[in-house]
């Protein structure tokens, strides 16, 4: 929820940021990453946190970086996603907006897209979304109004088989005496 002790003018208005108008799934800028050194994993496979607790893992395996949870503190960053909110929206298949459980037919559920059927003939087929559903309680409109890259250039589509398939994160590399931050990538 938005609290209004912090929460910080949206702009042209002079007012907070009414509750609801920002999606769930949107990183605040009080939401930093928390410090965490990264070693190499006993037995020398992968990286691990020093101090790695039982939840810094999902049950793949994934190392998820450690950030504060803290929505509705300082301002919203529209272009970034919270990494504990948007891997709940994912899993359980909740609005990216609201929350909400997505709206969902018998054989199919309903997301959001960048339109891009000019990208290949069969689109949306096989296509990769970073976010997650949404519902039909009016949050279509309310992101898209909001979301500079979406506007006047989006589409619904159904999706009938949803699958979890990847991650996006930061790929490092062996050093001494710690592992070294490379590039970012995607692993399917
Ligand atoms: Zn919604």
């Amino acid at each position: 929820m938005i609290t209004p002790a912090t929460a910080p003018a949206a702009p042209g208005t002079g007012v907070p940021w009414p509750p609801g108008l920002v999606p769930y799934v949107t990183r605040w800028s009080a939401e930093h990453e928390l410090p965490a050194p990264v070693v190499l994993a006993r037995g020398g496979g992968g990286t691990a946190f020093a101090s790695e607790q039982l939840h810094d893992r999902d049950r793949h395996g994934v190392l998820w970086i450690r950030r504060q949870v803290h929505q509705g503190g300082g301002i919203p960053l529209f272009s970034k996603v919270h990494s504990v909110r948007q891997r709940y929206a994912m899993r359980r298949l909740r609005c990216q907006v609201c929350r909400e459980p997505a709206d969902r037919s018998e054989q199919d559920l309903l997301w959001l897209l960048e339109d891009g059927r000019a990208d290949r003939p069969d689109w949306p087929e096989r296509e990769v979304a970073v976010h997650p559903p949404v519902c039909r309680g009016g949050c279509v409109e309310k992101v898209t109004e909001q979301c500079p890259h979406l506007r006047g250039n989006w589409v619904t589509v159904r999706v009938r088989e949803p699958v979890l398939d990847g991650i996006f994160g930061r790929l490092y590399l062996p050093g001494r005496p710690l592992p070294v931050p490379a590039t970012k990538v995607t692993r399917l």
